[in-house]
């Protein structure tokens, strides 16, 4: 028989009211990706209050096997990360974030590791210095492609191979880097490239600074990869290009951007 209270490590992506006025929280787990748990009570319940967006904690969960649904019984906050909510840039990018994982189902398979940039993401938001909100959800969305397992390779041209250190262009067509030589010769191109180019948008330029970030940053923990700073307009290529990639990975329009807000 399925242990009928179950614990979990959580963090709340999302909360919404269902017809009857209760609350539907949407949680990320390590252990089964997103799930759903119904939270009782009126709006001023302690527990409404502790599991809110994007709180981090302990979820302990009761499982009504026989109506087939989850409620919340209790939950221990690690962190709620308050300064999210001072700063519209950092709550923004969290809602990018909840709404990202929410339309992967969770990131992919890998649970336990999209967790864990889901919850170093949060904390990257929540201690931003002013301003320096786009590097945490930038990497975060980077990541993200690789554990969804459509990261492009940013060493090598995906059309000729050769390396990109002297900087490169993503192309949305390809769904990989480009070096100088190709990314122009497919801008030039006619038939299938224009075609591709009005479907995917032009390529996008990086130079060496912004590739050279992404290189350097892969082997370094979260925290230590969102301090190294990069001059305006290589974060504003390299946001293009992981909300670009975050796009395609969701097939879906993403809300967040169309709310008008962004960084
Ligand atoms: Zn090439």
């Amino acid at each position: 028989m399925p242990n009928r209270n179950p614990v979990y490590e959580a963090i709340v992506l999302r909360a919404r009211e269902s017809p009857a006025g209760d609350r539907i929280l949407t949680l990320m787990t390590p252990e089964l990706g997103l799930l759903d748990a119904f939270v009782f009570g009126g709006p001023k319940s302690k527990l409404r209050s502790l599991a809110s967006p994007y709180a981090t904690g302990r979820a302990f969960v009761y499982l009504d096997p026989v109506k087939d649904f989850r409620k919340l019984s209790d939950f221990e906050v690690s962190d709620s990360f308050p300064a999210l909510r001072e700063d519209l840039d950092r709550l923004w990018a969290a809602c990018l974030m909840a709404e990202i994982l929410i339309k992967t189902s969770g990131g992919g398979g890998d649970y336990p590791r999209v967790f864990a940039l889901a919850r170093d993401t949060l904390r990257g938001l929540d201690t931003a210095p002013p301003g320096r909100a786009a590097y945490p959800i930038v990497l975060f969305c980077w990541r993200l492609v690789y554990l969804l397992g459509l990261g492009p390779d940013p060493d090598a041209c995906v059309s000729c191979g050769e390396s990109l250190v002297g900087g490169g262009a993503y192309s949305f067509a390809h769904e990989g880097f480009l070096c100088p030589a190709c990314s122009s010769r497919s801008r030039g191109a006619h038939s299938q490239g224009e075609e591709a180019r009005e479907r995917h948008g032009p390529n996008l330029v990086l130079g060496s600074s912004a590739l050279r970030w992404l290189d350097v940053t892969a082997s370094l923990p979260f925290g230590e990869a969102v301090a190294i700073e990069l001059d305006p307009s290589s974060l504003a290529s390299l946001k293009d290009l992981a909300f670009g990639l975050a796009r395609r990975a969701v097939e879906s329009p993403l809300a967040s951007f169309s709310q008008g807000a962004g960084l």
